[in-house]
């Protein structure tokens, strides 16, 4: 290897880092990526359930989360979904729209890290992997300004781009080295958190989701002025599914969480009705109708134990809304998350104020970029933190 003929070098062969890699060999620049794991793309080949949910139809800026709301947009504007899409058709991968605009692999999510190690190789880039870095120097004015020293050798650039991810999930990369780095040359981070993560619970809950384990039904999950429709699945932990992973990004340890468990059906109207075509029938039997019976068994013990075997006919309409204003809002109090061993993403990052918005470079310091999750963008569930990964490694591959 020609240890100082790079022209952009890239921290990182996820999926940011591959896009900005592609993007830039596609213009002649000669590419190195230094990743530390074994191979590239650890994460892609671990996401969506092994079949990637690589982009969304929707794609917004109230898709993510940020400081900057703004910042994103640019980006996501240039390189879009369709832009993906195409690529993705070019390379004949079958996908499916899952829900609520999520694409997936058909097949799996070899499918997409192929494709752009396919891309790759055709853009000339060169992926060093197991390479880990010691440390990295500027030089003021010299015409290559980035040194890093490494276990494979010293390595000089004019660019350098950042794209080694978050902290979520350790074995699949999960590191600071981003936010270090980036703090070196004066850039600060926003507070950092697991995001896209399951709840757990200490309380009298956790006995319950235990019970109920592997359960799953879809519910409206709320927690302040944020709420998503989607399902919830039981653990032995606690809580988790696309609703729970989805409102983890807004919540706050101390906050409660609502559960509506029958967001599309107004209870007391539904018990009301009841009282007269079925009068003799008890409240398990009747709610058992709407909801999975294991649950009702469970929300028996906690809220009409007394009046189990009372018909619905002899109960009180102030019981039964009290009944129906529990079912639609079901309060809960996490006692923390499963953390970033198995948080999807990390929320915050490089703060964006300090980063060109259609560059991706850093104000402070020229020739140096942050891609991908290390930046304080943060997508829902859904693919939007791949489309996020690719936007970003593009508008830096365009210019780096
Ligand atoms: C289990 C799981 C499933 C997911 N599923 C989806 C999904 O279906 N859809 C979706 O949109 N998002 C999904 N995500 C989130 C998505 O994977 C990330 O947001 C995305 O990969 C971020 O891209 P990135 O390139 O910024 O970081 P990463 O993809 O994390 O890539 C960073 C790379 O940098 C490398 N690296 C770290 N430290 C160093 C170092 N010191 N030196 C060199 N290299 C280093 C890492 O090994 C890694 O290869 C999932 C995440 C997880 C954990």
């Amino acid at each position: 290897m020609q240890l100082d003929a790079w022209d952009v070098i890239i921290v990182g062969a996820g999926a940011a880092g591959l896009m900005c890699a592609i993007t830039a060999g596609k213009r002649g620049r000669r590419v190195l990526v230094l990743e530390s794991a074994d191979r590239p793309g650890k994460k892609i080949l671990m996401s969506g359930g092994g079949r990637c949910n690589f982009t969304n139809l929707h794609v917004e800026s109230d898709n993510f989360l940020s400081d900057n709301l703004n910042f994103c947009k640019s980006a996501l504007s240039c390189y879009t979904q369709w832009d993906f899409i195409e690529l993705v058709c070019k390379h004949d991968i079958q996908y499916h729209e899952k829900t609520l605009g999520q694409l997936f692999c058909d097949s799996s999510s070899k499918d997409i890290l192929n494709m752009l190690l396919i891309e790759a190789e055709k853009a000339k880039v060169t992926i060093t992997t197991k390479c880990l870095i010691d440390k990295y120097e500027t030089r003021e004015r010299s015409e290559k300004n980035f040194t890093l020293y490494t276990n494979q050798g010293k390595f000089t650039t004019k660019s350098l781009i950042v794209a080694s991810g978050g902290l979520s999930v350790p074995t699949l990369g999960g590191s600071d080295i981003g936010y270090r780095l980036a703090e070196q040359f004066g850039h600060k981070i926003t507070l950092l958190r697991p995001a896209l993560v399951p709840f757990t619970f200490t309380d009298s809950f956790k006995l319950l989701s235990e019970k109920l384990s592997g359960l799953s039904l879809p519910v409206r999950l709320s927690t302040g002025k944020h709420q998503f429709l989607e399902s919830v699945l039981f653990t032995h932990r606690g809580l988790s599914g696309p609703a729970v992973l989805q409102i983890s990004s807004y919540w706050r340890e101390g906050q409660s969480i609502r559960l509506d468990l029958l967001p599309f059906t107004d209870c007391f109207q539904h018990l009301v009705k009841q009282k007269f075509e079925q009068p003799r029938a008890v409240l398990r039997t009747i709610i058992s109708q709407l909801l999975p019976r294991n649950l009702v068994l469970e929300l028996e013990k906690c809220w009409w134990l007394e009046k189990k075997e009372v018909p619905i006919a002899e109960l009180s309409e102030t019981l039964i809304q009290t009944l129906a204003d529990s079912i639609h809002s079901w309060e809960l109090k996490p006692s923390g998350t499963e953390g970033y061993r198995t948080a999807e993403v990390t929320l915050g990052g490089v703060e964006t104020g300090e980063v060109s918005s259609k560059t991706m470079e850093s104000k402070r310091q020229p020739g140096l970029y942050f891609v991908g999750e290390i930046l304080d963008v943060t997508g829902h569930l859904g693919g939007f933190n791949f489309q996020w990964a690719w936007a970003s490694g593009f508008a830096a591959g365009k210019v780096a």
